[in-house]
Formats: structure tokens, sequence, C-alpha cells
């Protein structure tokens, strides 16, 4: 009988610290498992071997740079799937800071006085992938969640549509028995944020930055009013909001 070609994976990288990459190397007890059931074919982290051939890319990070628009435009044409792994692929993440002023003052900032020498710091606004082109699957968070990088790839390989989770992060935060950071004159955006996290954060003593993105239909003018009424100006309401994601407001 003829051997079953196993689904090819493949993992791409673009402008982030790739510690989502990290959390998938860190699943050593699941890895033999799936290694058993697909092939993976890049992986920069992990492997040297390169191929064009693949069922199903995730890719990290954000896009800052033409080149790497040209790139993610070519795995799009190549995979069947598309999942946008972590908060810098999924919303833009932390890279969206930069946008928030203009770009040839962040660059001096940055690099001093080389920083118009363009030809090397060709840096673009930041934009999350589906900015650029179409995503079938997030993962989300910074990083992301190992449970659900197993659920989702289970899903996919079992011809299922992964779940997504839209409920707030409050939610999660209860189930854990915290107690909710506004009893302890702090604040906090997870009433906004997507779950999924087990409200980790505040479990530890921190409070939650949305590093999840919104859930779909946030209430932010509810929760604005809710964090002025404790104390914070209109501007660091803004902060709040987008620490995580200032690229855009997306739903998903
Ligand atoms: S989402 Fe966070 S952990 Fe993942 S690559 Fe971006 S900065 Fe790193
Ligand atoms: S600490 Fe934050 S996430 Fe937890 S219940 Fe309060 S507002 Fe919600
Ligand atoms: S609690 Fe908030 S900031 Fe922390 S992991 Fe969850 S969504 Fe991200």
């Amino acid at each position: 009988m003829e051997k079953k070609e196993l689904p090819r994976l493949a993992f791409f990288s673009f402008t982030c610290c790739e510690g989502c990459q990290l959390v998938v190397l860190s699943c050593e007890d699941e890895l033999p498992d799936i290694l058993s059931l697909v092939k993976i074919v890049n992986f920069r982290e992990a492997m040297d071997q390169k191929s064009d051939v693949y069922d199903i890319a995730f890719v990290e990070g954000s896009i800052t740079k033409a080149e790497e628009v040209r790139k993610l435009k070519k795995i799009r044409k190549n995979a069947r799937v598309v999942v946008a792994l972590g908060a810098c692929s999924s919303t833009g993440g932390l890279n969206c800071l930069k946008n928030r002023w203009p770009m040839e003052e962040v660059k001096k900032e940055v690099y001093g006085k080389d920083a118009l020498r363009s030809e090397l710091f060709a840096t673009l606004p930041t934009r999350a992938i589906d900015e650029i082109i179409q995503v079938d699957y997030y993962l989300h968070g910074c990083p992301i969640s190992k449970k659900e990088f197993l659920n989702l790839t289970t899903s996919l390989l079992l011809g299922k549509r992964p779940d997504t989770t839209n409920h707030p992060v409050c939610v999660d935060c209860k189930m854990a028995g915290n107690t909710c950071v506004f009893e302890k004159d702090m604040t906090c955006v997870g009433p906004i944020t997507r779950a999924g996290c087990d409200a980790i954060c505040v479990t530890y003593g921190a409070i939650c930055w949305g590093c999840r993105g919104l859930v779909d239909n946030p209430n932010t003018d509810a929760h604005a009013e809710t964090l002025k009424r404790h104390g914070l100006t209109a501007d660091a309401v803004m902060r709040k909001f987008s620490l995580y994601g200032t690229c855009k407001t997306r739903k998903c």
C-alpha cells in the first residue's frame, strides 16, 4: 500500500522576539506525537532545512519592512492554511508602539545620527499580518498559550475547525479565584480582552494589559468610563488600551 504523505507544517518569523516559537519548542512532552503525524519543513529556531512546499504556515511577528511584505504574500500563496502565531502577528503587538510617533522621530531616538541611512533602517509603520494577507486562524497572546497551540494543531490535523475563545479575561480571572485588581486600587483591561490565558498575569500579582487583543464587540466606552472613575485621565486610558495592538482595532 502506498504510504500517505504527512501534512507539511512551516513556521516563519518576522519582526518579533521569537518567543512564540519558543513556546512551540517547549512542548517537549507533546512534540514526539506531533512529529509522528506531520513533517516540519521550515522552523528557523530548530532546523536548517527550508522548503516552499507546505500545507499549514504558522506566521510569527509583525510586518515592518517591504521585503517582509513580499515574503508574507509568498507564504500565503504557498500555504493552504495560515495561522497568525502570537500578538505581534495577530494584532501588531508591542511593535505597534512605534506607530504612535512620527517615523523619523522614532528612527532618531533608536539609531541616533545613523537614523537617516535608509539603506540600513528602511522600516515601515508596523502592521499585523492580516492587514496584508488573509489569515485563517489566530493564536493570540504574548506569548501564545501552549494549550491553545496544541488544541489548534490537533483540530487542523483532524480536519476540524479550531475553537475561538471569545469571552473576556475577567471570566478566566474569576475561575482562577483571583481578587479583582480594581479592589486593590489598580486598573486592568481584562473586561475587554480576549481570554484563554487563565488570567495568568493577575494570578501572579500583575494586571491584564490586553496582550490577547480585544474580544469581539468589546464595550470599550463603558470600560473607559470605569477606568476614568478609577482616576485615569483620557490619555492614560488610551495608553492603557493601546499597549498591545495600537495598529488597529480588529475583530476575528
Ligand atoms: S507575541 Fe510576544 S512572545 Fe510572541 S513573538 Fe511577539 S513579542 Fe515575542
Ligand atoms: S483583575 Fe482584571 S481581569 Fe480580573 S476580574 Fe478584575 S478587571 Fe477582570
Ligand atoms: S492576563 Fe492579559 S496580559 Fe496577561 S496573558 Fe492574559 S490577556 Fe495577556
